[in-house]
């Protein structure tokens, strides 16, 4: 992706030099198990990771060089997001779009969802509109989770973007509600509706993005597909040595989450990613 240089975001909110270890205190594990019991917070699913022999990494202390290139990426992707979905609104849904914030940690931080981790993965609280990233998650998502290159990262981004394009559609909220009288298998088909429609909102971030900025390089689609399939429920399950259970799945397969990209991608158009009404997901 050509991101250099180029426009960032005033929504940024960067909490990575608060003194960390003191907001860490006390809550270290037990904001980590909050924020996963919550369960409508929406995010990068890492928890069969956290299942895995090797303890995952708690982030924290210092801000490298490569930190500090990830915080610029996301800002630009951000303002990327910003500028396709507030022009997408008007053409597609006809009202004015209100950017989220992005909070940008390391370590630990608080959130209305829940305390977040490194370790849970990026995530989107629908309560204070706001999305929460990790920087160091972007070294997870390459070195642990198999999704190398830069546009694995866009994808990461406009998907928690995409979730709060669903928070201002009402979509989240309606979903959130019916999870909460459903049972927890029904909740997790719910939760995967959301996903997949998320992931069909970040192809047609993508599409756009390259239309508006010509920021997309040779194999970035690429990139994005093969982070959406590492990040698929059964891949997830099986890299943790598990057999993929489908009831538990909460953001889907891999081969639905790269197809419902694709299908964003390919179309641009939002009404194909309604997942909550298709027959087949
Ligand atoms: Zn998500």
């Amino acid at each position: 992706m050509q991101w250099r240089g180029r426009r960032t975001s005033r929504n940024i909110e960067d909490r990575r030099r608060m003194s960390g270890g003191k907001a860490a205190g006390g809550i270290g594990g037990l904001g980590l198990i909050a924020v996963l019991a919550i369960g409508y917070f929406l995010g990068i699913d890492v928890t069969p990771l956290l299942q895995g022999a090797a303890p995952v990494q708690q982030g924290g202390g210092e801000i490298t060089r490569a930190d500090e290139e990830a915080a610029e990426f996301v800002s630009v992707t951000l303002a990327d997001t910003e500028e396709v979905w507030a022009e997408l609104f008007r053409a597609q849904v006809g009202e004015a779009y209100q950017p989220a914030t992005l909070v940008l940690f390391k370590g630990v931080t608080q959130s209305p969802c829940g305390g977040a981790s490194g370790a849970t993965g990026p995530f989107y609280c629908p309560s204070d509109k706001k999305a929460y990233i990790d920087t160091a998650f972007f070294t997870t998502l390459s070195q642990r989770l198999g999704a190398g290159g830069d546009f694995a990262a866009a994808y990461v981004v406009a998907h928690e973007i995409a979730h709060h394009v669903q928070n201002e559609l009402g979509i989240l909220g309606q979903a959130n509600r019916m999870r909460a009288q459903a049972s927890e298998a029904q909740s997790n088909a719910i939760s995967v509706r959301v996903e997949l429609q998320a992931d069909c909102y970040a192809g047609i971030w993508a599409r756009h993005a390259d239309r508006k900025f010509d920021s997309l390089d040779p194999g970035d689609v690429a990139e994005a597909m093969n982070a959406a399939k590492q990040i698929g429920d059964d891949t997830l399950q099986r890299n943790a040595g598990r057999v993929p259970a489908p009831h538990t799945f909460t953001h889907g397969t891999s081969e639905q989450r790269q197809r419902w990209f694709e299908r964003g991608f390919e179309s641009g158009d939002m009404t194909q990613c309604d997942t909550f009404s298709a027959n087949r997901l």
